[in-house]
């Protein structure tokens, strides 16, 4: 079987992919393609997306069908989310967006081993499982939820092993208003991190 054949063949387990804006972090308000795969095993009790945690309940999708969907969309950068993505080895998909001259952003707990080719790498730890250490290295942000005052703690910590040039931000923890306010107090003492909010759901979109 050729190269070519054998990546047409390959398949993800698939929640939904879609069109829309980045709505989180440096790159917010950009077009963005999303390919949000199945699977996590973080567990955080807040997260939003719980539907995509068992991998066993989402169609396998080809790479190729993938990398045509993101082709016809012509945003800026396609984002691979889940779930936690890092579940899967993502070469196959990485290298053919690539060849396709898409570039490729990565969202991640960072607690699964890093795979894949990537122009911009989230990493958003998370205190319910251990970040897997070779992640902390490719990480251009950091991203923390913000709900409690412990998880300042969290963050500081998760910050301390990311590259000094990494971006620092923090995010309130969307069904908790109170941590807006502990956020931007936090970020005005703190002036190393930035304050980062879920525009998208703002905009009523995904
Ligand atoms: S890592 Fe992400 S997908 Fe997994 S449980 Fe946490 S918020 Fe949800």
């Amino acid at each position: 079987m050729s190269a070519l054949t054998s990546i047409a063949a390959a398949t993800l387990p698939i929640v939904e992919t879609f069109h829309s804006v980045q709505g989180e972090g440096a790159w917010m308000g950009c077009s963005a393609f999303f390919i949000r795969l199945a699977g996590c095993d973080v567990g955080c009790p807040w997260c939003d997306t719980k539907q995509s945690w068992p991998r066993d309940r989402h169609p396998e999708v080809a790479i190729a069908d993938l990398v045509e969907a993101a082709v016809a969309a012509q945003p800026q950068f396609v984002v691979i989310t889940g779930g936690e993505p890092l579940l899967h080895d993502l070469t196959e998909l990485t290298n053919a967006l690539r060849s396709q001259g898409l570039r490729c952003h990565l969202e991640t707990s960072g607690s699964a081993s890093p795979s894949g080719s990537f122009d911009w790498v989230t990493l958003s730890p998370k205190p319910f499982k251990a970040v897997v250490a070779a992640n902390y290295n490719w990480a251009n942000e950091l991203k923390v939820v913000i709900q409690t005052d412990a998880d300042f703690d969290f963050a500081e910590q998760e910050a301390i092993a990311v590259p000094e040039t990494t971006l620092k931000l923090l995010q309130p923890e969307w069904n908790s208003p109170e941590s807006c306010d502990r956020v931007v107090n936090y970020v005005r003492q703190h002036p190393r991190w930035r304050v980062s909010l879920q525009t998208h759901k703002f905009l009523g979109v995904r």
